[in-house]
């Protein structure tokens, strides 16, 4: 496609009904209509179990697009080009009323024969939609097709595997792309930029100057109603797997020889190759499980994840994460990058904090307590934008410093109105940009080195709930840090 033309498109989402299509998809399809980013020749099926009509449909789009964004434009127009079919994935019959719908609105739509398949829907059916688009023909078409798959992919590495087998089977590599919303986040893209074209940074990026990072993030929110789906994942494999070890990835990637696909990939591929596996004695060494108990988050009293709902009363899931990983490369040997994420804590935040190694000698503050190494702290939501903690003399007679704050955020600038990560995401699939999304083979190393963790996790009874709602975390967690000389940035 050349680069001035915009995308044309049909998008065939499964799990039309769903929250995700309702809370991000539509919102983001409407952006990208109203803004011209896309063809108004564009298309929606929307497919479900649900009987609705094309009315009620439309009807719900118009509101989540309301919801997102309050009054809108030409709503009524834009909701036109959607359409529902009643479907069920586990009736093969269904796909050939799919294709007939497809071909026919094909007719209608000037959209070149692209279709974009969504699977919006929980990740067992994943494998048999692939292989039924292929097999009733929804594949064959004069323009492109491309595949965007949610999270999670699999449960484990032998998981992952069978699923991208399965889906490998009808779609090519180039065609599949997995969704880490994460990686549509515009700070997270920033994190390439910030290093690569700033010499003050990326000359000081590695093992000699750098003592170790950190990267949180934390969630007031319970698990709110979606208890089924988490008890089965947790923290680790909802958050730790994905887009903390994206995050890993591009803050210790080599700077690649160019900006394509290929060449960014293969640069994050190498770092997590080159990640520590962890031996099943070193686990607790290295990583911190919590479970969060009642508290207080936001003035308001909140009840443990145990009591959320009847059967959490036993679960061992955990809602937090702390974890320490090497890299054992030449740029990051020794560097720990320490990782959390959880649930139910005091802040909603997702934040990077580079703390650069101390000078040798204290001559300005009156104890070591006082000293402040220089911080870098990338903010990624809901506070776009960066600091640098650098010191700087206090005002005064003596010769004391005192720790002072540069920074910039991106809300703060008038006119910038950020793309949302799907939004962005859903353009990228479209115009063949699959920088953003994951690689079969990152997917496979992040799992591959999670699954000694879970194994080690499962076979053991966790003390449970072990950290209190409105807190950053059980206390294990700042020892993690602690027996290393360093303690959690909460700045
Ligand atoms: P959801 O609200 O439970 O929606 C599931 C959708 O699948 C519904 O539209 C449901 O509609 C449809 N469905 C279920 N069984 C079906 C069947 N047999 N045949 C056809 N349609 C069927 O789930 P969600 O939260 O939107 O999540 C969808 C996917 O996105 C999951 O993989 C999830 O892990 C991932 N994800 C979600 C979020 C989020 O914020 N929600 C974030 C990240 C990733 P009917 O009941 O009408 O059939």
């Amino acid at each position: 496609m050349n680069a001035q033309e915009k995308p044309k498109v049909l998008i065939i989402i499964f799990g039309a009904t769903g929250d995700l299509a309702k809370r991000k998809l539509y919102p983001s399809i409407y952006r990208l209509v109203r803004n011209e980013t896309i063809s108004q020749d564009f298309a929606v099926v929307g497919l479900a179990r649900r009987n609705w009509s094309d009315d009620v449909y439309r009807q719900n789009v118009m509101e989540s697009v309301e919801q997102a964004f309050g009054d809108c434009e030409e709503l009524e127009s834009f909701a036109s080009h959607f359409h529902y079919q009643s479907f069920d994935v586990t009736d093969e019959g269904n796909y050939l009323q799919v294709k007939e719908l497809v071909e026919k609105l094909e007719s209608e739509y000037d959209t070149n024969g692209n279709r974009l398949f969504y699977l919006a829907m929980a990740p067992e059916f994943f494998g048999s939609i692939a292989n039924n688009l292929k097999e009733y023909g929804l594949k064959e078409t004069a323009g492109w097709t491309r595949l965007i798959i949610e999270k999670p992919f699999g449960h484990d590495l032998k998981t992952a595997k069978e699923l991208n087998s399965q889906i490998r089977e009808a779609f090519d590599e180039e065609q599949i792309y997995r969704i880490d919303h994460y990686l549509g986040k515009q700070m997270v893209q920033n994190i390439e930029v910030i290093r690569f074209a700033n010499g003050i940074f990326e000359h000081l990026w590695n093992n000699r100057f750098i003592s170790n990072i950190q990267i949180t993030s934390s969630e007031t929110l319970g698990v709110e109603d979606r208890s089924r789906y988490y008890d089965d994942s947790g923290a680790i494999r909802d958050m730790v797997q994905n887009h903390m070890l994206q995050m890993v990835a591009l803050l210790a990637m080599e700077p690649p020889i160019k900006l394509t696909t290929d060449e960014i990939r293969s640069e994050k591929i190498k770092v997590l190759r080159a990640l520590r596996q962890l031996e099943p004695d070193h686990v607790h060494e290295h990583f911190v499980r919590g479970q969060y108990g009642s508290g207080v988050v936001n003035d308001e009293e909140v009840i443990g994840y145990r009591k959320e709902s009847e059967d959490l009363v036993f679960s061992n899931t955990e809602t937090f994460v702390a974890g320490k990983i090497l890299i054992d490369n030449y740029r990051w040997a020794g560097v720990p990058f320490y990782i959390r994420t959880g649930k139910r804590m005091s802040e909603k935040r997702t934040k990077i904090v580079i703390e650069f190694k101390d000078i040798p000698m204290n001559l300005y503050f009156k104890s070591d307590r006082e000293h402040h190494p220089n911080l870098l702290v990338i903010n990624i939501q809901p506070d776009e934008g960066i600091a640098l903690y650098l010191n700087a003399k206090k005002a005064g007679a003596e010769a004391l410093a005192e720790p002072i704050e540069l920074s910039y955020k991106q809300g703060a600038m008038p006119a910038i109105n950020t793309p949302e990560a799907y939004e962005k995401l859903l353009y990228d699939s479209m115009i063949g940009d699959a920088t953003n999304f994951t690689h079969w083979d990152e997917v496979a190393l992040s799992w591959k080195y999670i699954d000694p963790i879970l194994q080690v996790w499962q076979n053991e009874q966790p003390n449970f709930p072990n950290y209190e709602s409105g807190s950053m975390g059980p206390k294990k967690s700042d020892k993690l840090l602690g027996q290393d000389g360093f303690h959690w940035w909460e700045v």
